[in-house]
Parts: C-alpha cells; sequence; structure tokens
C-alpha cells in the first residue's frame, strides 16, 4: 500500500488559510448540461472537511482538452453551479488573472472555483520555463495544496510540479480512498478473482488485460473486444467489429493466461443486428461463430449464464467495459445484466469494484445500484493504468 499524506495531517483550525484542492472535475457537458456529476459528487467530501475547518478553498480542474486559450465548450461555469448545489452554497469563480484578488475577499469556509486550468499555457506546456512560471502563480496562492484529482493522474503542472514546489502536500479522501481500494485489486485480492471486461477500445484494456492474467483466475470479455479475441483465434465474427492489428496481442494474452492459470471466458452466444443503427432488426445467434454480414451488439443468454456461474463463485469482482452497446434499449440487457449479477447476485461479502467512464454512464443509464459496490471508482484511464500496475508520477510528491 501506499503510504499517502493525508488531510489528518492539517491543523483543527484552518481560518485564513488557503487550501488548493486539484480535483477531477472533468465530466461530459452537452449545451451548458452535465452528463452526470458523479466526479463532482466524489470531490465533496474533501472540499467538505475543509470549509469545516473554515479554510478558504481554492478548487482547481481542468475539462475536456483546450490548447492553453479560452473556449467558451470548456468553462467550468456549468460545473461551478452543479457544485454549489451539492455543496449547497454559493461557490465563487475566477479566472486565474483574478484569482489572487478574488482570494483576499474570500471569507473563511468558503470556495472558489479557478476557470479551467487548461485554459492556461503553463498547465501542460513542453516549455519548461512556461510550466514554472505557471506553478509559481499557483504556489503563490496556497498556504496548503491537496490532489484529491485521481482521474487527472497525468504530470501535469496543477497534479505534479504543483505538489513538487509546495511543502507538505498532501492527498484528498478520494485520491486516498482510489488508491487503496484499486491497491487491494493490484496488489491482494480474496480469490477467486473474477474480472469483467467489456468495451470496445482495445487500446486501453491491452495493458491491464497483461496484467490481469498473472492475478485474476478468471476473465470475462465482452463489448466490441470480444470479437476480435474470437476472430484472432479464427473464429467468424461476421461484421462485428474487430481490431485486425491487435490479434498478436490477443495471442499473447491468451498464452499468458494459459500459463498463469488464468481462464479467459469469450461469448458463445450472440445479439446481432444487420446494421450498426439503434433500430436495427435483433436477431438471436445460438453458435459461437456470428454469419457473414451480421453484426455482434450484445452477448446472449448462454454466455449471460456462463457469466453468472463465475461472477456467484468470485470473492472479489472488477467490472470494467459494457457487454454491448448499451446505449441502445434492444442491446443494453446483457451490461445490465452483468451489473445486476456483479451488484445483486454475487456473494454478499464479495469485494466488488466497478469503473471506467462508459461503465458508469452504463451504470447510471441502467439504473445499477452504486451502493452495492463496495468501489466505483471516478476513473477511465487512470483505473485501467493503475491496476495495470502503473505507478502514478503524481502521487510520489504526496507519499510521506
Ligand atoms: P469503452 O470506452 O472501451 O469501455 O467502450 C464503451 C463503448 O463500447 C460503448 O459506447 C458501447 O456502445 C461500445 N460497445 C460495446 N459493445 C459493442 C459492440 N459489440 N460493437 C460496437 N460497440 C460496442
Amino acid at each position: 500500500m501506499l503510504n499517502l499524506r493525508t488531510l489528518d495531517s492539517l491543523p483543527q483550525d484552518l481560518s485564513g488559510k488557503v487550501v488548493v484542492v486539484r480535483t477531477d472535475l472533468n465530466v461530459g457537458v452537452q449545451n451548458g448540461e452535465i452528463d452526470s456529476n458523479f466526479r463532482i459528487k466524489k470531490a465533496i467530501p474533501t472540499i467538505k472537511e475543509l470549509t469545516a475547518k473554515h479554510a478558504r478553498v481554492v478548487v482547481i480542474s481542468h475539462l475536456g482538452r483546450p490548447e492553453g486559450k479560452y473556449e467558451d465548450e470548456y468553462t467550468l461555469m456549468p460545473i461551478r453551479f452543479e457544485l454549489g448545489k451539492l455543496l449547497d452554497m454559493h461557490i465563487k469563480f475566477a479566472h486565474l488573472q483574478a484569482c489572487k484578488n478574488s482570494i483576499t475577499f474570500m471569507e473563511n469556509g468558503e470556495v472558489l472555483l479557478l476557470e479551467n486550468v487548461r485554459f492556461y499555457p503553463g498547465e501542460t506546456s513542453k516549455d519548461e520555463a512556461e510550466r514554472v512560471a505557471f506553478v509559481a502563480e499557483l504556489g503563490e496562492l496556497a498556504d496548503y495544496y491537496v490532489n484529491d484529482a485521481f482521474g487527472s493522474y497525468r504530470a501535469h503542472a496543477s497534479t505534479y510540479e504543483l505538489a513538487k514546489a509546495v511543502a507538505n502536500p498532501m492527498a484528498g479522501r478520494l485520491m486516498v480512498d482510489e488508491v487503496n481500494k484499486l491497491g487491494i485489486l493490484r496488489e491482494n485480492p480474496e480469490k477467486p478473482y473474477v474480472a469483467v471486461i467489456g468495451g470496445v477500445k482495445m487500446d486501453t484494456k491491452v495493458p491491464i488485460l497483461h496484467s490481469l492474467v498473472k492475478i485474476a483466475d478468471r476473465i470475462l470479455i465482452g463489448g466490441a473486444m470480444a470479437y476480435t479475441f474470437l476472430a484472432a483465434q479464427g473464429i467468424g465474427v461476421g461484421a462485428s467489429k474487430v481490431e485486425t492489428d491487435r490479434f498478436e496481442d490477443v495471442n499473447a494474452i491468451l498464452a499468458e493466461a494459459k500459463a498463469a492459470g488464468c481462464e479467459i471466458l469469450l461469448p458463445v452466444d450472440h445479439l446481432v443486428g444487420t446494421e450498426f443503427k439503434s433500430d436495427t432488426e435483433v436477431i438471436k445467434i445460438e453458435t459461437q461463430q456470428i454469419p457473414e454480414g451480421l453484426i455482434g451488439l450484445d452477448i446472449g443468454e448462454r454466455t449471460m449464464a456462463s457469466y453468472l456461474e463465475a461472477i456467484k463463485s468470485a470473492k472479489t469482482l472488477m467490472w470494467n467495459g459494457p457487454m454491448g452497446v448499451f446505449e441502445w434499449e434492444n442491446f443494453a440487457r446483457g451490461t445490465e445484466a452483468i451489473g445486476e449479477y456483479i451488484g445483486l447476485t454475487a456473494a454478499k461479502e464479495a469485494f466488488k469494484v466497478a469503473g471506467g467512464g462508459d461503465t458508469i454512464s452504463a451504470m447510471e443509464h441502467l439504473r445499477i445500484n452504486f451502493k452495492n459496490f463496495n468501489h466505483v471508482s471516478t476513473g477511465g484511464g487512470a483505473m485501467l493504468d493503475f491496476l495495470a500496475g502503473e505507478n502514478f508520477k503524481v502521487l510520489k510528491p504526496l507519499m510521506v
């Protein structure tokens, strides 16, 4: 386990002190409306703890990928209002240029949100002098620095260099929780450990699969990824989405799994369509092979039943990625079933973790109860990379 400096190291009373908290409030925003407030909710405990200690809390986050300049699309204004609702208080808001001045007008226990940190070129600049100058500007604001942005695990100015520049940087409550809970999966999961991996982006899942085969007892694969696994073994998958350039990776993963005694389960039947459209005709395919021209869009019933058996026997469960195109009602059943099996049907005492951007959207969309999981990670790429064994650079300065 990583030994992180935490909020416990702060004095009881922070009156008059400014605490800069780097959070990950990077949520989807469409026409000024937030898709999901899950990440914002998860940032609340640290902020509340600091305001309860009468600190002046300056919250930093990025949103999207603006390239060092203001873009309407990426303003944190919609997040400001959601944060205000969740904290039940007025949230002050400032651009960096005005931040220092705005802080002087803050009362103890108030919160100020800095505009999108990626509007300033220093945040992600490759030019060291530019980054150093930006870090100095941010550092000047802070009496204390907290990193609570597990999802923003790339080493940028506000996530890494600022932590190195200040005295005693610490991890927020969310960061500690993520590292501890995901650490259990990485270091000592109770056996049998069953991982369910789905979705479409092979490039993000290949590294974790290489690690998982060494520690998990079974890996259940669904989503578009499953077709690349089947096709790599010469099984026909019709017109399903296949990444042929990943065949070598798939075969290596299968060989490593065999050597490590990890069983990889693949779909044995499917729900397919004739077109990649939400209203395509739904056809059941009872065989593992999919006929020419048809597109695999969800796992079939026999697959669900065999995945359920594996899930029921598990003491540790990790789920990342949907089993099918869950956004389309006709192809959501596999994902919904997996969520229900893990949340409700699996052993009560099993340790259950879910995570990843699309998994959280699927859980919200299909009303899968987060409370039935021991942990739902705010990290997408962060969760996968952490579980793949990557030691995040951003955590180093936070260690005692
Ligand atoms: P990922 O971000 O890799 O977890 O992938 C999530 C996306 O995978 C979702 O938007 C799903 O619609 C998509 N997906 C799942 N199954 C399939 C499939 N059989 N064919 C195409 N896309 C899929």
